[in-house]
This record gives C-alpha cells, structure tokens and sequence, in this order.
C-alpha cells in the first residue's frame, strides 16, 4: 500500500478488512471538506467494526499515511474466520463491537440529525438510529447557536426539521423510518432475488433467537423487521427476570447483543415491513410492502405485540410529544426532574415507574384496578411500596389531554369518587398491554378469536376447517399452513416473557430442520 492510498471510503458497501503488517493507516471521519481523525492503526492492528459482520456501508475513510503492507479479507473470508477460530472470533467481536459504542458514544457518524426537543418526529427519528446502534451527531434548533449556519449551507429552512443530512451530501427532511434505511444501505447488500431456507419475520427476542439458532446451524436465515431489533423489549429499561443477569439487562442491550450474535453466524436483517404472506404458492413468498418479494422455503412469524392506546381524542396529537410507550434513555432526558404519569399495571409499568422515579422529581403510577397484585411481579410492587417519588393511584384513568405542540396538562378521574382534577404534567408513559401484529396475514393462517396465531395442539380439534393439507399433523409450533411456524407474543395462549420467546424461537428451528427434509 502507498502513502495517500485510500483503503475504504465512508459510504464502501461491505467494505473489507485488513490487519496491519507493516506501515500507517489513519481513520477519518469525513463531512464536506472537513476530516475529523478517528485513530489510527499501526502494526499488529486492524480495521472495521460490526459494520464488517453486516455488509453495510463504512462509517469512515481509511487512508494509508505511510506505505507498507496489509492482510486483506472481503466480508465472506472476515465471516468465515469468526464463524470458524473461536480465539479470533473473540477477539475481533469484542473490538468491533466497543468501537461501535465508542463511535455511538462520541456521535462519530456518517449522518448529523437536525432536529426539536418538541418534535414527535424528532424522538421517532432518534430512536430509530438508536435502537439500530446506528451513530450519529445532533444539532438541536432551540439550543446549539450555530445551526443556522449548518442550514443554511444546505438549503433548509428551520420549519423543515428534523432533517437527516446522510454522509455530508443528501439532505431528508423529515425522512421515515424506511427512508433512512434506504439512505444509509441498510438494505444493500442484500440479494432479495435468492430464495432462502427460513425468513423470520420480526426481530424481537424471539425473532432473534430463532435467527441465532437457525443461522449457527447452517440454514440460510434472513430476518425482516419493519423497525429495529429488540421488539418490545427493547424499550425496557431494565430487564431482571431474564435467566443469567442477576443485575438485569437493558432490552436495548440484550436485543444489541442478539443481533450482532445472528450477524455472526451469517444471519441478514432486511430493515422493511412484511405487508403480506402470499401462501398458495411454494416456495411462499412474503410480500415487502414496497411490493419487493422474498421467496422462502419455511416462514417464522415474530412479530409480536403492539402497545395498546388510551381511548383519547386527541392523542395522536401528543406521541412522541408527551405520550410515549417506551421509558429508555431517549425519553426519560425529556423529563428529568419533572412530574410524569405512569399508566398501566402490569410488570412494564412497574419497571417504568421504578426507572423514571430516580429521574423525574414524582412519577403517578394511575391503574383501572384496585390493587397491582394480579398484575405485577411481588418484587416490583415491593419497590413500588418503598418508593416515596411514586404515589399510586388506584380505580383512576386519564380523561382529558391539553396542550399546544406539546403536552400541558392531564386531566385525570378517580373512578370510585366520580371527581376529575387537572395537573399540569407534560409526560405520560402507556403501558397497557398489546395487541397481536397479525392484521397483515389476510386469511392465510388460522387464529384465535383476538388474533393470535394457533399452532400445534391448539389446531388439533378442527384441523381439516383450519384447512392443513398433509397426512402428518402440525408440529409444536407450526401454524394452519405446513412450513410455517409461529413463536412468542404473537402466538395463541404464549407466556408473554423474554425467556419464553427466546425459548420458542431457538425451539423452532428444531422443526425447520424437519421440514426441510420432507
Ligand atoms: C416495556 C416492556 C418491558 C418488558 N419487560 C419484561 C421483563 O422484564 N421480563 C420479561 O420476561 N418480559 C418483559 N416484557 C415482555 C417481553 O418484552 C415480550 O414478551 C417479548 O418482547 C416478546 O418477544 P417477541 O419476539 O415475541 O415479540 P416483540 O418483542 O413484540 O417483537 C416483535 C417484532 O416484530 C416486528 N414486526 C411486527 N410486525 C412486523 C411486520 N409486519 N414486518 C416486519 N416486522 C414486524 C416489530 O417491529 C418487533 O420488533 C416487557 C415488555 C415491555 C413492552
């Protein structure tokens, strides 16, 4: 390699991996002109991050400063090599993964977000990033002076925001979740023509085990997943019941964790909402709803749940702009020393009452029931008791949301008393449960009567009416439609747990392996 030589360009899809022998190479991060240095590698070291594990586009520029010599791989002989020397493989996830970190911590990144702290548009866009481990650097319109600037060279005005500016040249103004994915590849380098041994629909806990189980034992595994991995753990700020972390885990953490594992042993995540499973044909082909389709031999539906909303009129007005259904990080800086309520029960509302109690000055804690004992965990009602910056309000529910472009006030009823207050409280956090993401499915499997998936036994009774067309009956976990499993939330009587998500999802793949050799 010669000096100057430029070994990866921020923007490379599935850019390649070296180990330094001999010579120089610094990384930059580039924005227009301007290069920022990252670090830079001397010999004995080597480049890339999890980027390398997914084939999406580099971060970084990486340019040789004095000549010499490099081992190159390309994404496959990189993969391999983890897959194959458990010393290597160690050592390798455990750097590209901490530069991850460090280049989330740092917001070294290859997009700058403009954006408000009152914009619901904003959070979503935040949080996307975020939960996709994706770094970046923000500029808030309301306190960083220098924005106007920053505008200005690219052509925006302040009413447009949030704008995504993707690698210093593309400017979106308000872009979707999709649109993102588009603009930074997430979706790029994967071949969507290929007809695949498993599509695993949905990437929460269960999602991701079956990825990580089916991939490590050599099936052809690509994963959907219309927003980012962790499902609905991935908005618990603590999880404590989940089998070896007597500390507890952050959802976003596990889920993290999960998905470079998948990534790992070769599993792909396409970042896209399935709209549609077309059954009548096989191989079955699940339907993108931009109209891609992806051919499959066997379908693992793990889509989970989605949060139910309060009955209120103007709600949609105040997501993300004082309604939120997550209490992670994210939120909880958008009410630090502030009162926030806490609707909901069950052991997500208990949770989320404990965590944002040691950041909002009072957290109100309103429930429909007279009591938490049937719905929540005895060790959070304890914390709950013990708390004195959260005041529990039994028989209660929120009537009346005001406010401008954010949340002002909440008016609430005790429904024992009939009397309904206002307090002026800007922050609520919805955790009444979920309903199944099923509605897409158009009639293709047989569900319960709340539209969870049967599987197995539960189809047994009526298997002709659900219309199953083989000699054999369903295994454990496969649907009304033979090669199609369901596991987690989303299936019909499931234990509504992390544990038992991750159990069904690496169970499943046990009967992939059986109906691929049918
Ligand atoms: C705030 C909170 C805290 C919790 N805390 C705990 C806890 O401490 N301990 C515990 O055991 N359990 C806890 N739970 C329950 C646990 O998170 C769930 O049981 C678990 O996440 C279910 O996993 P899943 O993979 O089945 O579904 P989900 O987690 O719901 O994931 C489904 C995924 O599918 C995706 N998806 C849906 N439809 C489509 C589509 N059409 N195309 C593509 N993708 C799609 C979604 O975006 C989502 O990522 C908590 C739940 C919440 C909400």
């Amino acid at each position: 390699m010669r000096t100057g030589e430029l070994l990866v360009e921020q923007g490379d899809v599935a850019p390649h991996f070296y180990v330094m022998i001999a010579g120089e190479l610094e990384i930059l991060r580039p924005f227009g002109t301007h290069e920022t240095l990252v670090t830079v590698h001397s010999p004995g070291q080597f480049t890339g991050e999890v980027n390398m594990l997914s084939g999406r586009r580099s971060l970084v520029r990486a340019r040789v400063t004095k000549p010499g010599k490099v081992i190159e791989l390309d994404r496959q002989q990189m993969l391999s090599l983890v897959q194959t020397d458990a010393e290597v493989s160690s050592i390798l996830m455990r750097a590209f993964i901490l530069r991850r970190v460090e280049l989330i911590a740092a917001g070294v990144g290859d997009i700058v977000l403009v954006g408000s702290t009152y914009s619901a548009s904003t959070l979503r866009i935040k949080e996307f990033l975020m939960r996709n481990g994706h770094p970046y650097s923000y500029i808030d319109l309301e306190r960083d002076h220098d924005v106007q600037n920053l505008l200005d060279s690219f052509q925006v005005s302040a009413s447009e925001v949030p704008v995504l500016i993707c690698r210093g040249q593309l400017v979106l103004r308000n872009p979707s979740n999709q649109e993102i994915a588009e603009c930074l590849g997430f979706n790029e380098s994967i071949d969507e023509a290929h007809v695949r041994d498993l599509v695993i629909i949905g990437a929460g806990p269960s999602g991701l085990a079956a990825a990580v189980y089916g991939a490590s034992e050599g099936l052809d595994v690509l994963m959907l997943e219309m927003s980012s991995p962790g499902g609905q753990a991935g908005s618990s700020s603590r999880i404590e019941n989940y089998l070896g972390f007597p500390t507890g885990i952050s959802g976003q953490e596990l889920a993290g964790r999960a998905y470079n594992q998948a990534q790992k042993f070769g599993a792909r995540m396409l970042v896209a909402r399935a709209a549609r499973l077309i059954c009548d044909t096989k191989p079955y082909i699940v339907e993108l709803e931009n109209g891609t389709r992806i051919s499959t031999r066997t379908v693992i539906i793990a889509t989970g749940a989605q949060y139910r909303k309060l009955p209120l009129e103007n709600l949609s007005r105040f997501e993300g702009a004082g309604v939120y259904y997550a209490a992670s990080f994210v939120e909880t800086q958008l009410c630090r020393g502030e009162e926030v309520i806490v609707v909901g029960g069950g052991n997500s509302a208990g949770q989320a009452a404990v965590f944002l109690a040691q950041i909002a000055r009072r957290v109100y804690m309103l429930v429909r029931s007279n009591s938490l004992e049937a719905s929540m965990s005895r060790y959070l009602i304890r914390r709950i008791e013990n708390n004195d910056a959260i005041m529990f309000r039994p028989q209660t529910e929120i009537v009346t949301l005001e406010g401008k472009d954010h949340l002002e006030s909440v008016y609430w009823r005790n429904n024992q008393t009939g009397q309904t207050d206002k307090h002026e409280i800007r922050h609520i956090f919805t955790m009444t449960g979920a309903d199944p993401n099923t509605g897409w499915l158009d009639g293709c499997i047989a569900l319960d009567d709340k539209g969870f998936i049967k599987t197995g036994p539960d189809l047994l009774p009526n298997l002709r009416t659900a219309g199953w067309p083989l000699p054999r009956q369903p295994y454990l976990l496969e649907t009304s439609l033979p090669g199609v499993l369901a596991v987690g939330d989303v299936r019909s009587d499931s234990i509504k747990r992390v544990a038992s998500a991750v159990g069904e999802g690496s169970n499943a793949i046990s009967f992939v392996h059986k109906i691929l050799q049918e």
